[in-house]
């Protein structure tokens, strides 16, 4: 595993070096997303986009600023939120009578508005999103895409009849987060937070927790039970079949840039970047192998296979640089490119091209008539075995423990009372974040690694992000 020194130098390097981002921005923690970077966040926004409409959820577009005395509704929200806010004090010279804040999520933007959308049983479930900028005031270092105040964001906010809908909300999220998971290759745990570390208004939280190089996790995805907290709040009301006035249940699912920084982070080798093909900028990049007497030639058959390429959905880049192959390769490499396709003299002869895989390095000359069921299939199988590669570290990073001294690195899995002071104590002693229980259940047998009493279940903590 690498250490966090080893990490942080090299992440915070190959995120400007790969063209991901810049972070000359004068404001600190808020960075340019370059073309390259904003790419892959598009493309990633894209699955989101498409798991949205087939699920029935309708994207919105809420204000920006939120009035303070509306903001301030819900009292563990403002509670959990209210050091991290950026505040509009002034519009022009004139200071606000009531103050504006930038929204740092938007529930209590939305809330008040939904009171007024949401009137009887046949407008549940209603369910919206949005993909915005949120700004908290961070005051831990900064990291580019993992730790930022402007933070592009996902937002799905869900109203329900009862419980029991909003529960199976919470399961639709799950399945959508399953589909965006393998669309990046990235293999995460399902934690239900425990009581004391929920989100600030829920009534519970499921925290979507990857797996580090460095044996830290980083949350990348929250989906929440809001029972009926909120809608008493904002008094959120439908009538029902009865013709009586019931509160709405809520949920709300949210993920945000730290899907980029998962994906930088947990797929990389010496060489640089791995993108999963799914969400890669470049998925094939083209490398024409310069032939002196050839050259012309050499080039056309380049653009002729970059427009096939494009033609038929796969995103294709010819570079036609002024630059050795080796380099374009090294550049390229670094970049994350999952296919690199080389055509040179000797494949214009036998009407082939060669690929090389990005994950692995196998080279493989390809008949040219068949070139892009091949590339299709090549780039399906990229996908699978980087998935498979993450998940074989997830799995080795999960470390049982039956005491709380001498702990391994990584995520370790205790046996668990279940009890809040226990999971405090363990907390305290270990010096590690509690994660939760798995979302789906588990049974322990055997003793708390904390009390020694009978243990209900397996609590995980780590250190994180
Ligand atoms: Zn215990």
């Amino acid at each position: 595993m690498l250490s966090e020194d080893e990490f942080s130098e090299w992440y915070n390097d190959i995120v400007e070096k790969a063209g991901l981002c810049d972070k000359r921005y004068p404001v600190k923690g808020m960075n340019i997303w370059t073309p390259y970077g904003w790419k892959l966040m598009s493309l990633i926004d894209a699955v989101t986009h498409s798991e949205m409409a087939r699920t029935g959820h309708r994207e919105v577009c809420f204000p920006l600023l939120i009035p303070e005395d509306q903001f301030a509704k819900e009292e563990k929200h403002i509670k959990g939120f209210g050091g991290e806010v950026y505040w509009v004090t002034h519009a022009g010279l004139n200071p606000l009578d009531i103050r504006l804040l930038l929204r740092p999520t938007s529930e209590t933007a939305m809330y008040p508005i939904f009171a007024l959308w949401i009137r009887a049983h046949t407008d549940l479930p209603f369910k919206v999103y949005q993909i915005c900028n949120v700004f908290r005031y961070e005051t831990k270092q900064t990291r580019a895409f993992v730790r930022v105040r402007e933070i592009h964001f996902f937002e799905a906010h869900t109203c329900h009849a009862d419980f029991e809908d909003a529960e199976r909300q919470i399961r639709e999220d799950l399945e959508i987060m399953s589909v965006v998971g393998k669309s990046l290759c990235l293999p995460y745990m399902e934690m239900r937070r425990p009581d004391w570390d929920k989100f600030a208004g829920a009534h519970y939280s499921v925290g979507i927790d990857v797996f580090m190089p460095t044996g830290r996790t980083i949350q990348i995805g929250g989906i929440h039970q809001y029972r009926e907290n909120f809608a008493k709040a904002y008094g959120i009301t439908y009538e029902d079949e009865k013709g009586e006035h019931r509160l709405a249940h809520q949920t709300t699912y949210g993920m945000s840039e730290r899907l980029v920084g998962a994906v930088v982070a947990v797929h990389h080798d010496q060489k640089g970047l791995k993108f999963p093909p799914a969400v890669a900028p470049i998925q094939v990049v083209i490398v024409p192998i310069p032939a002196k007497e050839l050259q012309e030639k050499v080039a056309q058959e380049c653009r002729t296979v970059f427009h096939r390429l494009q033609s038929n959905g796969i995103r294709a880049h010819l570079d036609e640089r002024d630059l050795r192959p080796g380099n374009k390769f090294y550049d390229w490499e670094e970049k994350g490119v999952p296919l690199r396709l080389e055509l040179g003299k000797r494949d214009l002869a036998n009407n082939a091209a060669v690929l090389v895989r990005r994950d692995n390095g196998a080279k493989v000359s390809v008949p040219r008539d068949e070139l892009i069921m091949i590339v299709k299939r090549i780039l399906d199988e990229i996908g699978i075995s980087m998935l498979k590669a993450a998940e074989e570290q997830l799995k080795a990073g999960i470390r049982d423990v039956e005491a709380l001294d001498d702990l391994p690195v990584g995520v370790i899995r205790m046996r668990w009372c279940a009890e809040e002071a226990c999971g405090k104590d363990a907390e305290a002693r270990t010096g590690l974040n509690i994660l939760g229980t798995r979302y789906s259940g588990e049974q322990a047998e055997g003793k708390c690694a904390a009390c020694w009493k009978p243990a209900k279940t397996y609590l995980y903590a780590a250190r994180t992000y």
